[in-house]
């Protein structure tokens, strides 16, 4: 095989292999965003779920004032009741009394209510600060997992580099810039195989001169087509 061919394919090799080590790394990193994610949300969830039991504990203590107050009220009418001096009066004051008792059940209702709703609110908290710390956990882990995974590709993308640079010292010149000028509108697809008698760029079939030159592999070889440069990938590895 042409010996600048075949720098021209391991320079793309190598050239795909650094293009794909940031989407391989971005998506280690968004595994562990999704947990960080749920994590968030459930705190979100605990400081709304806190904002309403202070809530309901400032309405209970509201109620407590407001049944204190009731209270007042029964002994002052009780206190009236022994200076009552007709039964005008003494009608009036029992329906004030009437009153007051049924507030005062009202009053005890509302914080037998509150007082059920703290409960069960309280219950939440603790189920989602239970799911919070498995959440926690398994970011702790994840994040362990995710760095090693990142290492290892900043290491292969380090000894990917090296080759590449050690490959550039002894390329051609005019070979790569004629490979960097197809690359610009080819990315990482410059230099494709031939399969199956078809450009692997374009996927368009070649004529029967130009494979039997791909196949030579005397010359460097581009795909009438578009433009590629062509190789004939080996046997075994095209299976
Ligand atoms: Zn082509």
């Amino acid at each position: 095989m042409n010996k600048y061919l075949q720098d021209l394919i391991k320079l793309s090799k190598f050239d795909t292999a650094i293009s794909m080590f940031e989407p391989k790394i971005e998506k280690e990193k968004a595994k562990l965003a999704t947990f960080v994610e749920t994590a968030e949300a459930i705190k979100a969830s605990i400081n709304t779920l806190y904002l309403e039991i202070d809530d309901v504990k400032s309405k209970r203590t509201k109620n407590n004032i407001h049944l204190s107050e009731l209270k007042t009220k029964l002994d002052n009418i009780a206190k009236k009741n022994k200076d009552v001096a007709n039964d005008k009066e003494l009608k009036a004051l029992q329906l004030e009394e009437e009153i007051a008792k049924e507030q005062i059940s009202f009053a005890n209702e509302e914080i037998e209510r509150l007082d059920n709703l703290t409960v069960s609110k309280d219950e939440r908290l603790k189920e989602l600060q239970a799911k919070l710390a498995v959440e926690e956990e398994d970011i702790k882990e994840i994040q362990v997992a995710v760095d090693n995974i990142i290492e290892e590709i900043n290491n292969d993308r380090n000894s990917v580099y090296q080759q590449r640079s050690e490959l550039l010292e002894k390329f051609d010149n005019k070979i790569l810039t004629f490979y960097e000028k197809i690359k610009r509108w080819a990315k990482d697809s410059a230099v494709v195989p031939v399969k199956k008698q078809a450009c692997y760029g374009c996927f368009m079939k070649i004529n029967d001169k130009t494979y039997a030159e791909v196949i030579k592999a005397e010359e460097i070889v581009n795909c009438p087509h578009c433009g590629r440069i062509l190789y004939k990938e080996d046997e075994e590895k095209e299976a």
